[in-house]
């Protein structure tokens, strides 16, 4: 097989066969077929697609590009979430203690920021010495005995994924519904789950930007997951405007920390619950919707929800101490306000704009090479259909250098917008998709 016959094949509308689809994934994830190539390739599917079997095939061989996990030695249901990305959007992190907590088992594999939308790991990390590449052996050990993993696929899990994705966040490849379908579902069949609950955004901050999209790549990813007989559902959530208050990396923990606490943005908390509920629903640890609710607000209260994720920390190298003192988290030194110029109602607050400028500030990753700044990022204090007066605060600003500061300025000022309202804020969850 020829690489540049099969990139131009697909350029031309052309369909892989699972061969060929084979071929490339195993020459890839085995650096005989370069990045150039890949890149190449990878925006040929961006323009023209991939058919039901062809996406079959992509999402299998990435899926068996490297180990895949046995967990049947975990006795209690396993069950994932995954998001498909956006802005301040840190659900996971208190999601997953909570839902482990309540008996599940959750073997959380997640994702880098991705163009400008946040990453799990990246956030994780923020926390000192905390690990998220586990070989299989630690990640099946540590799921055994704390019954929460959160961690990245380490260069046996998925490696196609892995490398594919550090690709399309570089090379304006993103926003596919074949290569997001592929991405999270070969990650997450990978881990043997009895049931996986989808995030999938809609709005500025999301990749797909309408409902019409979002539906599709929902069922997209559910239809993956009848065909592998994993029960999957998703909810198609708001992200429109950014989710709780914090947008960066370290800051997103300490809110995470907050829900685990019991407080935490309301938006936040609501969504936090809303896949919860589906989650134990899914595992069949409660009986309804509202047994479900309750069992999670017991595990908050009572301090267990938080213990898991001590426990979780500590089990992965990090260090305890941040959770239970946020501020010994990375600050970046400097602080800029902006604030209201008029009062009146905010009508926009545009998750893209807020995303794009986290990134140039140093919270997400302009080239694959780039590391990402811990301590900078935002505080959106006021969200669509707040009142504001003249001179309150918008976003509080954390930067480091001057100059990441200027590129990220007129993104933050033209992201909030007040008018003479009223307006209204977007719901939170949009649809269900089962
Ligand atoms: N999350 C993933 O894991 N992959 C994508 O392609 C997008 C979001």
């Amino acid at each position: 097989m020829n690489v540049v016959e099969l990139i131009e094949h697909k350029r031309d509308g052309g369909k892989l066969s699972a061969d060929e689809v084979r071929w490339l994934i195993a020459g890839f994830t085995a650096d005989t077929v370069p990045d150039y190539q890949m890149a190449a390739l990878l925006m040929a599917i961006l323009l023209k697609g991939l058919d039901g079997e062809e996406l079959a095939s992509w999402t299998d061989a990435m899926l068996h590009s490297g180990d895949v996990l046995d967990f049947s030695h975990v006795a209690a249901p396993k069950v994932d979430k995954h998001s498909t990305g956006g802005v301040g959007d840190k659900v996971s992190i208190p999601l997953a203690p909570i839902v482990a907590a309540c008996g599940v088992a959750v073997p959380m594999m997640s994702g880098r920021g991705l163009g400008h939308t946040g990453g799990t790991l990246d956030k994780l990390e923020s926390i000192p010495g905390f690990r998220t590449a586990l070989d299989p052996a630690e990640f099946t050990r540590l799921l055994a005995r704390t019954g929460l993993v959160l961690a990245g696929q380490s260069d046996r899990l998925v490696p196609a994924d892995r490398r594919i994705y550090a690709l399309r966040d570089v090379t304006g490849t993103v926003p596919s519904i074949p290569l997001i379908a592929s991405s999270i579902m070969s990650k997450k069949l990978a881990e043997g789950l009895d049931a996986l609950v989808l995030d999938v955004k809609v709005g500025s901050g999301a990749f797909m930007k309408d409902i019409a999209r979002s539906r599709e790549l929902a069922r997209t990813m559910v239809g993956i997951g009848a065909s592998y007989g994993t029960p999957v559902s998703a909810l198609i959530t708001d992200m429109s405007q950014p989710l709780g208050a914090a947008v960066g990396n370290a800051n997103e923990i300490a809110e995470s920390v907050e829900v685990l606490r019991g407080g935490g943005p309301s938006d936040l908390v609501e969504i936090t619950y809303r896949f919860g509920v589906e989650m134990l629903l899914m595992a069949g640890v409660a009986g309804d919707r509202a047994a479900a609710r309750v069992q999670m607000q017991r595990a908050v209260s009572d301090g267990r929800a938080f213990a898991k994720l001590e426990e979780v920390v500590v089990a992965q190298g990090g260090d305890p101490a941040v959770l239970h003192d946020t501020s010994l988290l990375a600050s970046a030194p400097e602080e800029t306000v902006v604030t209201a110029a008029r009062g009146g109602v905010v009508t926009r607050c545009d998750a893209l704009d807020l995303g794009v400028a986290a990134v140039r500030l140093g919270a997400g990753r302009a080239t694959k090479e780039e590391q990402i700044d811990p301590g900078v990022g935002f505080t959106v204090c006021a969200k669509v259909g707040d009142e504001v007066a003249p001179g309150d605060p918008l976003v509080r600003i954390r930067w480091r250098e001057q100059r990441r500061l200027a590129e990220a300025m007129p993104l933050v000022e033209r992201a909030l917008v007040i008018g003479d309202g009223p307006a209204t804020p977007p719901p939170l969850v949009h649809e269900e998709v089962r």
